[in-house]
């Protein structure tokens, strides 16, 4: 329903995803008043766990030493430990085996791309990629294997992958925890007392002496300064946001960043088809990278989730009815047809590049890229400030999306 009316507060947040939460917190607890709009009917944009504690966005807490463990300390949250690599799997010769040289080999791969970058500079991902499989003696399938886990790591083609984006974010390569209660509990937690209005896409940003936000309601939002958190898949798309000619390189950098295509798919089975120390299994087929979305829980249910990027996404042409299809086909491969028939329930897709409010993943580096995830965070006229995963260098995770809020809101507060 259209409507006129004018509202104000110190600082408007577009976003009510891990940034902008983080963002109006600190803000807010400086004093600041505080308004998140958030254009879709639900808050939390990448972070969605359903019902059944399935994570449809962000799943895991990369590394020990993140902002994220500072909430789930402050609000007594549990964490789970992902399985280590000896519990890893891979579709291979036909059948669903034990094998963790994925993990070694993409390890491998990571420090060829460290050692490339200081003695002879960029080059794209597929480059280092293809020299550290060349010469292995390993079956082909296992090559493609490494290829779609990378992929699906960053949504992003190898060729279109750069060797800093490789190496991004620097907790990839440590531990990984899921939260017991759920990612989306956490910024429920994180939420109490802040203003968010739901329904709020924003529509136009103008600013002068103030800022001046329109929505897609008709209503306005006037204040002192605007923390943008809107993802780079939709910045690229929608220019004409912005009423005032940004910075040039500002500009190149919303052009230049790579938006990872990032889809999900959780299959619901009646009882459990795998191994029960089965942590993750990677496939070269299309579907790329499974794991059970309850390891380690103590009464875990039988879901699988996949995560599916790049070309994996693109051969199911935009089409979830196509991507459920390819999992079922698949999933009879891996698993035998009689075991996937006889015992699943339902198979749903998370398209993540098709979502109006998201359209990305994550973001990514593409070759020669390096630093422009400093120039998307850098503030407009004092008044216009930017945060988001894509703005931080620990980019594609939540903590990357809170350290990027936490560096907004300090920018605004010093800035009014
Ligand atoms: C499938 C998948 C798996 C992932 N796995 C992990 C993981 O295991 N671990 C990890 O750490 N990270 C993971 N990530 C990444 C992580 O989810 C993101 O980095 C993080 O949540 C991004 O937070 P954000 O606040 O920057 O952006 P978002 O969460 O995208 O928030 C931006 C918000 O802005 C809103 N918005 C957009 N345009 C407008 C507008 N014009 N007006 C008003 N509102 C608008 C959107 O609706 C959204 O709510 C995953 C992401 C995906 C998609």
């Amino acid at each position: 329903m259209k409507s006129n009316a004018e509202h104000s507060a110190d600082l408007t947040i577009v976003g009510a995803g891990a940034a902008g939460i983080e963002a109006a917190k600190i803000a807010q607890e400086n004093g600041a008043r505080v308004i998140l709009l958030e254009g879709n009917d639900r808050p939390h944009g990448r972070i969605n766990t359903d019902s059944h504690f399935v994570e449809h966005g962000a799943e895991f807490l990369h590394g020990v030493q993140s902002k994220t463990w500072e909430h789930v300390k402050e609000y007594g949250l549990t964490t789970i430990s992902d399985g280590d690599v000896k519990n890893s799997y891979v579709y291979m010769e036909g059948k669903v085996q034990k094998n963790n040289q994925c993990e070694i080999l993409i390890a491998k791969i990571r420090e060829k791309a460290r050692e490339h970058l200081s003695t002879k500079g960029e080059t794209s991902a597929d480059r280092i990629i293809k020299q550290v499989l060349h010469n292995l003696d390993i079956p082909e399938e296992l090559k493609s294997t490494i290829r779609g886990a990378i992929e699906s790591e960053y949504g992003a083609r190898l060729r279109n992958l750069g060797l800093p984006g490789l190496q991004e974010p620097s907790s990839f390569e440590e531990e990984n925890f899921r939260l017991e209660e759920g990612y989306s509990a956490l910024l429920q937690r994180m939420s109490e007392g802040l203003d968010i209005r739901l329904h709020q896409n924003v529509q136009r940003i103008d600013w002068g002496n103030d800022v001046e936000l329109t929505t897609g309601t008709g209503e306005t939002f006037r204040s002192k300064g605007v923390i943008s958190t809107i993802p780079a898949g939709i910045l690229k798309q929608q220019p004409d946001l912005f009423m005032k000619p940004l910075p040039p390189e500002k500009i190149e950098a919303f052009g230049r960043i790579g938006v990872g295509e990032v889809w999900k798919i959780i299959a619901t089975f009646r009882k459990r088809i795998w191994k029960e120390d089965m942590a993750v299994l990677r496939t070269p087929l299309l579907t790329q990278v499974w794991w059970p979305a309850h390891w380690g829980r103590s009464k875990p249910a039988p879901i699988l989730t996949a995560l599916i990027g790049a070309n994996g996404v693109k051969k199911f042409g935009q089409s979830e009815d196509e991507a459920s299809r390819i999992a079922f086909e698949e999933l009879k491969l891996m698993f035998g047809a009689s075991k996937v028939e006889n015992a699943l329930e339902n198979i749903d897709v998370i398209p993540w590049t098709l979502d109006p409010h998201i359209r990305t993943g994550y973001s990514y580096l593409p070759p020669h890229a390096n630093g422009i995830r400093k120039t998307l965070a850098e503030p407009v006229d004092g008044k216009l400030f930017f945060a988001g995963e894509a703005t931080d260098p620990e980019a594609g995770t939540v903590h990357g999306a809170f350290n990027s809020g936490e560096r907004a809101a300090l920018e605004f507060l010093r800035s009014s």
